[in-house]
């Protein structure tokens, strides 16, 4: 379907996905070699029921549960074959689909209806460091020791299992350094040429990727890979996500000056919640010190965001607050 009628808008996407998935569940997520893409195999129905959580408080954008999930980390930690780990891959995608349909099923029983073509599903395409389970997905150290084309084979697999299972795009997402967004762009843009997705990465301060590189640099990079292609209508947006929120202004305002104000691509925000999450000991510290996601977004949305939702530690309750503020910023347009 063409989102044509969907562009200049601002969507709601979910929150974090585990982060809601621990509640289903009653396990601890975070620090599990797998993080929630187990509970695929494990409680699928827990699976549907977190997306179902974000659509019932609005959210226009869901992101399947494959953040962490690929043939490496399955074979390993749950035993599966090659073929085995791709099919939970897909089956990833039908259980989005299936909370998308019931949903669906249930605003129609109460006489509502969400626009053509919302919610959308969304295929997580996480970064090659989240299957290393050794915290450097945080920094991107591993782009030292691998060449694009290794970044890129990797990445193939489970593009395809996700695309195979239906998903309207792809979420390349919470990605640490400029490399890997351009080894995944440039290869969607030339194999995958039907294909919409965003590009979004994971900073550690408000200049700069987890990795070290400047943000404005490594957005603009993508941007101009995708221009290049003819390709802006296939790109959902380029952003940052799994970011402290305090930081995301003035990353966009970076990259508005580096492109001089002109030609910005659509931005995508989905930040945690201002916590700290401490890799040795596999918890988020600081939440005394954290303000109300909603807070932030009419700034995001002057900044030219598209899409804003939650990464880690963000709740339906608090995208449902993003979904009211959305709401009457446009009311008052
Ligand atoms: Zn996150």
């Amino acid at each position: 379907m063409s989102l044509l009628h969907l562009k200049g808008r601002v969507l709601v996407k979910s929150g974090g996905f585990s982060t809601q998935l621990a509640k289903h569940v009653g396990d601890k997520i975070d620090g599990d070699p797998l993080w929630g893409s187990r509970f695929d195999k494990e409680n699928p129905e827990a699976v549907i029921q977190t997306h179902l959580d974000f659509l019932e408080v609005g959210a226009d954008i869901i992101v399947t549960n494959t953040y962490q999930s690929s043939v490496e980390g399955f074979t390993k930690h749950l035993n599966l074959t090659k073929e085995e780990s791709i099919d939970l891959m897909r089956e990833s995608v039908k259980l989005a689909m299936q909370a998308k349909n019931k949903y669906i099923e249930r605003l129609k029983d109460c006489n509502r209806h969400k626009e053509p073509g919302l919610p959308l599903i969304m295929g997580s395409i996480g970064p090659y460091g989240a299957m290393l389970h050794d915290g450097s997905e945080y920094n991107g150290s591993y782009t030292e020791q691998l060449t694009k084309q290794d970044i890129q084979q990797w990445h193939r697999t489970r593009i395809e299992a996700v695309l195979s299972g239906g998903v309207d795009g792809l979420a390349v997402e919470t990605i640490p350094c400029q490399m890997e967004a351009e080894a995944v762009t440039e290869m969607l843009l030339k194999d995958y040429p039907d294909v919409k997705f965003w590009v979004s990465f994971q900073c550690k301060d408000e200049l700069h990727l987890a990795h070290g590189e400047n943000f404005a640099n490594a957005a603009k990079s993508v941007w101009e890979l995708v221009r290049k292609a003819n390709a802006v209508d296939r790109l959902y947006g380029i952003g940052v996500n799994c970011v402290n929120p305090k930081f995301v202004s003035t990353l966009f305002q970076s990259l508005h000056k580096l492109l001089n104000h002109e030609q910005i691509p659509q931005l995508i925000v989905y930040s945690n919640r201002g916590e700290i999450y401490d890799a040795t000991k596999g918890e988020w510290t600081g939440h005394d010190k954290c303000v109300p996601l909603a807070s932030y977004v009419p700034e995001w949305v002057q900044l030219q965001a598209k899409i804003i939702g939650g990464c880690c530690r963000v709740y339906p309750e608090d995208i449902l607050a993003i979904r009211k503020c959305i709401d009457n910023i446009g009311n008052n347009n």
